[in-house]
């Protein structure tokens, strides 16, 4: 990569993907599991590493001599609704993928989405009149 640019890394990154963190992060409500690691490519798909509650990434997860400069990466932007995918399955009923909303560009909120045939959970199905709460649940 060395003599390349910053303009050549960035393209040579596209069409990989980026690292998301729901926050605060939950567990699966079936079997406990931190749903800590999610990837997606919605985003700019850089390797950014993003977190509920922020506007900009939180890092460039990339080798240093790769790494954007701060200033540069937090020009970065998220899409009003963006879908990423867990990588902590463990059991049946993980939520196999969650949908990211932003609003003023920040993301606000994270809908999880399980299989149609996850059993009642209060956590769950209880959870749409919990306006204040960050986390949505719904079955696909
Ligand atoms: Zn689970």
């Amino acid at each position: 990569m060395l003599g390349s640019g910053p303009v050549a890394i960035i393209f040579a990154s596209m069409g990989m993907f980026d690292l998301y963190e729901p926050y605060p992060v939950i567990g699966c409500p079936y079997c406990g599991t931190q749903l800590a690691e999610w990837q997606g490519k919605d985003g700019p798909c850089a390797l950014f590493f993003w977190r509920q509650g922020m506007v900009a990434p939180l890092r460039h997860q990339v080798d240093e001599e790769c790494r954007l400069p701060t200033s540069k990466m937090e020009q970065f932007r998220l899409p009003m609704k963006f879908r990423f995918y867990s990588r902590d399955i463990k059991c049946r009923f993980c939520p196999v993928y969650a949908v990211g909303q932003t609003k003023d560009q920040m993301w606000v909120s994270t809908t999880f989405f399980l299989l149609s045939d996850a059993p009642y959970h209060e956590m769950v199905d209880l959870n749409e009149d919990r306006s204040l709460s960050p986390h949505l649940w719904r079955r696909q």
